[in-house]
């Protein structure tokens, strides 16, 4: 896909959110003009940028010369038709006004470039509505960004009914390059993945006071307590009581009339108390703080209850084909700022736990909206949190599954005789459940596939893997403990392939990322790669297969001085001790292995490499004689066999062998 080029911006709305979009996009180094109505607003907006771009300087986020030519790059004007007359992208952020976004952007596109992308940071408007009534709705695009802009990462890019693909993934890579994490939100819906995933939360903590179970202050310092950020209370007056109030209104009018049913929020709108904006909501605010009583926590409510309502919705997005599991699990740990999300919740439970829980809130808070999802009606939980919901739902779409494919946790990509697999979650390349069943996936696929003769594992970009996801939720120990088992059945699907099996190394390969690659016959790696097992100083132990691995591979004293001082190794350290056995650079390690593993796909017999594998794994955990044996039988196997006549043939006639592996 070609990508358009975004050199100069022009963002409409010079508020909260577009100051600090224009910001990250200037500190990108685009070109960037600032629209508002009125010339007060963009001197507070220059304002607003100016000291944030300073308190970067001032922590030693940036150079004095970086911020300068960042802020230099920012033009302010309140002229329409100027402001965009150049723009490769128009990025609005007016009030979240339906007809004030519409009329904006049919402004804009009588002024801009017919190839400009309209783009738009609406935080619950359907993408195909702002596309209604416009001549180029192709080119109108969500760029939904979290707010501060400058400090988080997540930005949802949404498509609408009309957006080209060009225009999509066009936005999607210019989110990368700013540095954001972006998420595909490929179908519309109101209020996206974040803030859907939010709604019922918002209803469920109305009625929780509606219904008098306890009040405000209990529940927010339960919260605080379970280790969020801010209690719910607490974040609905941050973000303004009208905002809380308008999002359920359009949630009810697009999604369903009982996201109507609160009328508390409405209550203190018509009162005035907006929370932080007004000086009071829930809880007078002083100092941009919320004055929170002290006292008990709530014992009336579970987290359990929030995180079912969450995943509820999280599975309804999915059977909806709003966003993948990966990206909505990315997105709420960004966007609301947790360590962890629905989909690594509902990897800890049962399905029969969570259907049970969502029955038992929808009948006490007397609504269909926390009724158990259809998946999870039907006991398909699992399938869909993995993902397979999804294929086979693209598949229907589209006839190949190549899409689904490019973007799963673990990808695959054969070239000649060889499989690359390719670890694919974030930039670490985390090991959570999604990978795990990824890999699993991949490697039945693989396990008879004759046209595949090796198998390299490594990661997407520059890191194998960092380790396994801490942040996981499990319920309990014999949870963790199956979470292990499963784990290590993966890896040992890996160690036992008929195939030879590769693990690249760059980056890092640390804890489970270790262990994956402990798992395959031949390690190659950059010389700078850091390499180790940090289980102990997290309380933990290796639990995929490590302790047994390791001491296999290079003995009892080193595996125990490696795993026991938690020290971690370079690559080349790891050449010495013997665990990795060749070196390729770090610019060029993809391409080295490549040619490596192609070279060993013709070079050896497949059949004779999956008895010589088998014969070294075995035969180290049997006496001499038992391995012996087994290697005159093995011998006796690969008489008569095609690729052993081609052996033969090929080096008497000196040239390279064709094998079958028959
Ligand atoms: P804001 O009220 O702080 O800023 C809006 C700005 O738009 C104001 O400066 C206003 O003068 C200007 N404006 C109004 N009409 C205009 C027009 N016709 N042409 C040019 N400028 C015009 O609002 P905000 O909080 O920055 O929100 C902007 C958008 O971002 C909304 O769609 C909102 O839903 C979304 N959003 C907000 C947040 C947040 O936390 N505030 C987070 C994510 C997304």
């Amino acid at each position: 896909m070609r990508y358009l080029e975004f050199k100069n911006a022009t963002v409409i709305g010079a508020g909260i959110m577009g100051h600090g979009i224009a910001e990250v996009l200037a500190l990108s180094g685009l070109n960037v003009v600032i629209n508002d109505v009125s010339q007060d607003f963009l001197d507070r907006a220059r304002q607003n940028v100016q000291t944030s771009l300073s308190r970067m300087k001032e922590s030693g986020k940036l150079t004095e010369s970086t911020m300068n030519e960042s802020m230099s790059r920012i033009t302010f004007t309140t002229d329409l038709r100027n402001a965009v007359s150049n723009a490769d992208i128009v990025v609005e952020a007016v009030p979240e006004v339906l007809d004030i976004k519409k009329t904006v952007i049919k402004d804009v596109e009588s002024s801009c470039p017919p190839g400009a992308v309209i783009a738009s940071n609406t935080s619950n408007f359907r993408i195909t509505e702002l596309q209604e009534g416009s001549s180029r709705p192709q080119k109108i695009v969500g760029m939904h960004f979290f707010n501060p802009p400058v400090v988080l990462k997540l930005v949802e890019v949404v498509r609408g009914e009309k957006t080209d693909d060009e225009t999509f993934e066009s936005v999607y890579e210019l989110c990368r390059k700013i540095g954001k994490t972006p998420i595909r939100v490929v179908k519309d819906s109101p209020g996206f993945v974040v803030n859907r995933i939010n709604a019922p939360e918002s209803l469920f903590f109305c009625l929780l006071l509606e219904k008098k179970i306890d009040t405000p202050d209990a529940i927010d310092r339960f919260a605080r307590g379970q280790g969020l950020p801010m209690g719910p209370y607490e974040l609905m007056d941050y973000v303004g009581i009208d905002t809380v109030v308008h999002s359920l209104e359009y949630y009810a009018k697009e999604i369903s009339p009982e996201y109507g049913k609160c009328s508390l929020y409405k209550q203190m709108m018509d009162q005035n108390r907006l929370g932080r904006k007004t000086g009071h909501g829930f809880y007078s605010w002083t100092n941009g703080k919320a004055q929170i009583p002290s006292g008990e926590q709530s014992s009336k409510v579970e987290l359990m209850d929030v995180l079912a309502v969450e995943l509820n919705e999280a599975v309804k997005l999915i059977e909806e084909g709003i966003a993948s599991p990966d990206d909505i699990e990315t997105g709420v740990r960004l966007g609301m700022n947790r360590p962890f999300g629905p989909i690594s919740v509902a990897q800890g439970l049962t399905n029969a736990e969570i259907k049970k829980k969502l029955e038992d809130l929808s009948s006490r808070f007397e609504t269909s909206i926390f009724a158990p999802a259809k998946s999870i009606a039907e006991g398909k939980l699992k399938e869909v949190i993995s993902g397979k919901f999804q294929a086979r739902e693209s598949q229907k779409a589209e006839p190949t599954s190549q899409k689904t494919q490019e973007e799963g946790a673990v990808v695959i990509k054969k070239i000649d005789k060889v499989a690359i697999i390719h670890l694919n979650n974030g930039r670490l390349n985390l090991l959570n459940g999604s990978v795990i069943d990824g890999l699993e996936k991949i490697l039945h696929e693989l396990k008879d596939d004759r046209d595949v003769n090796v198998v390299v594992v490594t990661g997407k970009g520059s890191v194998f893997s960092a380790g396994a996801e801490l942040s996981q939720f499990f319920s309990g120990g014999i949870d963790f403990m199956e979470a292990s088992r499963h784990g290590q059945s993966v890896f040992r699907m890996l160690s036992e392939m008929k195939k030879i099996t590769i693990a690249e190394i760059k980056g890092y390969a640390l804890g489970g990322g270790f262990e994956l690659s402990l798992a395959c016959d031949i390690r190659v790696s950059t010389p700078d790669a850091k390499i180790g097992f940090p289980e102990l100083q997290r309380g933990l132990v290796p639990g995929w297969g490590g302790t047994q691995r390791l001491a296999k591979l290079i003995g009892a004293s080193r595996a125990s001085y490696l795993i026991l001082t938690a020290d971690r190794i370079t690559g080349n350290e790891a050449r010495e001790m013997g665990i990795v056995t060749r070196i390729f650079n770090t610019e060029s390690i993809d391409d080295e292995t490549l040619s490596f593993a192609k070279e060993l796909s013709r070079k050896v017999a497949p059949g004779a490499a999956y008895l010589a594998k088998l014969l070294i794994s075995k035969g180290s955990e049997s006496s001499l004689d038992d391995g012996l044996t087994m290697e005159a039988i093995s011998m006796g196997l690969v008489y008569g066999t095609e690729d052993l006549k081609e052996g033969i043939t090929s080096f008497l006639q000196k040239r390279d062998p064709e094998f079958k592996g028959r």
